[in-house]
């Protein structure tokens, strides 16, 4: 059972690789509860030494940390120092308050 050689060789689709589709959701983990979720359902931090912390959508450089959109995660995730871990770094000058106030600020969405 030999396969019938096609003689061309090349017209295995490799060129046409499939991109990967939209609807494939990008998995993070809550740095408060743990638990894995879609990406678009948790509020990005990350921490820039000149600018403080960062939170939402903007793609500062830089390492990330992800919360559910939900204080109690914050309030894990500070107590466990679990930002400053994900973020390999100190969060010289941050404390706590600021921190749930823009956290806070991010959960609403329209601010007032
Ligand atoms: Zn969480």
């Amino acid at each position: 059972m030999t396969p019938p050689r096609s003689g061309r060789g090349r017209d295995r689709s490799w060129r046409s690789r499939p991109t990967v589709p939209d609807e494939r959701p990008v998995l993070r983990t809550c740095v408060g509860c743990r638990k894995v979720r879609d990406r678009r359902e948790l509020v990005r931090l990350a921490f820039d030494p000149a600018k403080g912390l960062i939170l939402g959508p903007q793609r500062p450089r830089g390492r990330g940390a992800y919360l559910c959109r939900s204080a109690a995660c914050l309030e894990k995730a500070w107590h466990r120092k679990a930002l400053p871990r994900a973020f390999r770094r100190e969060m010289s000058g941050v404390d706590g308050s600021v921190l749930r106030e823009l956290f806070e600020a991010e959960l609403r969405p329209i601010a007032r």
